[in-house]
């Protein structure tokens, strides 16, 4: 067992580590206040090569295996999480066109995303969150075109993609078995970004509603073939979620760095509060909790990367990590006190932006229930 990384991820690690502490994390507080990222950021990111990690090398992208991505999104979800989530989203929407694309559709949908546009991955609906199966767009087929209408919500990057990966289903009451993937263009006619949610946290990223009005999609969109999307949902989420443990890592990590520095500087009783043995113990909680959920990460990744099952894994790695991220970002808020409660000061934005971290990608029953069903069936 070897716990180095190479000098490569080393360098990867280094080069996000600087890029957000220059581009993010001085603008971190502004971009939550306001709810929104920073105009010019996305462009700097991508400039800096920080957006499109998972493209592979046969369509200009860096191809990087999932260890490395999870070094840059700890570093990213450290800095804002909000960021990270814009970025990561872009992900989400690319894993389906990595998995089940066509030459063609990989040519088009990487070419959109390598020239700095965004991309949104569309599943959940009003009546379809942890229950992908009572998705209600429908996918209707009208000659060599199927015309998709509904109404997606809570889409990060809705609002600001310019592709997009939508799951429709194209068998009447058929459930899962009729779920079917499409690729979409945003200036498709009959598709419009409908309301923007404002949200507790996470708010540098744009979440938005998608209507869908007959929206007349080629079949060359098609993803795959048809009831093939929830398979191509499941795998996604698979190779996402340990990414939402890097980001809820990195979260974690901002917690506990405030925490520890303000335990040392804070003065009560004539002493800095550090030296009380009840704060010391949520500092060792806090320490421990964010190591194991970084492990748990990690050996996700080494699994995807050395191309073995890593679905348990992954699951454990997002349910873990971010209720470690809910548990000491809510610590670091006791540790800070009073201040800890106020937003001129980021401890709150972080247990804010931690909560999400337990809901999207698969509420963390529902990676209770993957877990159990994988060790029991
Ligand atoms: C900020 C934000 C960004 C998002 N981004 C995207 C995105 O980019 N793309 C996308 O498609 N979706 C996105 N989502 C949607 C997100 O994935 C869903 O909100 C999530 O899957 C939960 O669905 P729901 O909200 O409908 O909750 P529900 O499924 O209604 O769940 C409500 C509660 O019931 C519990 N529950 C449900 N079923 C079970 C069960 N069988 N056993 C035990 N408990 C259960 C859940 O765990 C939860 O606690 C986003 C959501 C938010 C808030």
């Amino acid at each position: 067992m070897d716990f180095n990384f190479t000098p490569d991820q080393l360098a990867l690690k280094k080069m996000a580590q600087d890029v957000a502490a220059k581009e993010i994390t001085p603008y971190a507080l502004e971009m939550d206040h306001k709810g929104e990222i920073k105009p010019d950021l996305i462009k700097k990111l991508d400039e800096a090569g920080l957006i499109n990690l998972v493209v592979p090398e046969e369509y200009d992208g860096p191809g990087l295996d999932a260890l490395s991505i999870a070094l840059i999104y700890e570093e990213l979800g450290k800095a804002c999480a909000g960021v990270a989530t814009t970025i990561a989203a872009n992900a989400l929407a690319s894993y389906p066109v990595i998995l089940m694309g066509n030459e063609e559709q990989k040519k088009h949908f990487f070419e959109v995303i390598n020239s700095g546009k965004l991309a949104a991955f569309a599943l959940t609906e009003p009546g379809a969150g942890s229950d992908a199966g009572a998705v209600a767009t429908t996918a209707n087929k009208d000659g060599d075109h199927y015309l998709l209408n509904g109404t997606k919500c809570f889409i990060t990057n809705g609002g600001m993609a310019d592709i997009y990966v939508i799951f429709a289903n194209t068998r009447k009451s058929a459930g899962i078995r009729g779920l079917t993937a499409f690729m979409v263009d945003r200036n498709t006619p009959g598709f419009s970004v409908g309301k923007e949610e404002d949200k507790m946290g996470i708010r540098a990223s744009n979440t938005c509603e998608l209507i869908l009005d007959n929206v007349r999609v080629p079949e060359t969109n098609r993803l795959g073939r048809e009831g093939e999307g929830f398979k191509i949902a499941m795998k996604t989420l698979d190779a996402a979620r340990p990414l939402v443990g890097a980001v809820s890592v990195g979260i974690a990590q901002a917690a506990f760095e405030t925490a520890v520095k303000y335990s040392k500087e804070r003065v009560q009783f004539g002493k800095p509060i550090a030296s009380f043995q009840l704060v010391q113990a949520m500092i060792a909680d806090m320490a421990m909790s964010i190591e194991s959920a970084r492990l748990l990460v990690y050996r996700a990744c080494w699994l995807k990367d050395a191309g073995l099952p890593f679905a348990k894994e992954a699951a454990m790695a997002k349910c873990y990590a971010s209720d470690a991220a809910m548990q000491v970002t809510t610590n670091a808020v006791q540790i800070l006190g009073g201040y800890g409660y106020i937003k001129e000061y980021p401890a709150e934005k972080y247990m804010r932006d931690a909560k999400i971290m337990q809901i999207y990608e698969g509420t963390n029953q529902i990676q209770r229930l993957v877990i159990a069903n994988q060790i029991l069936y």
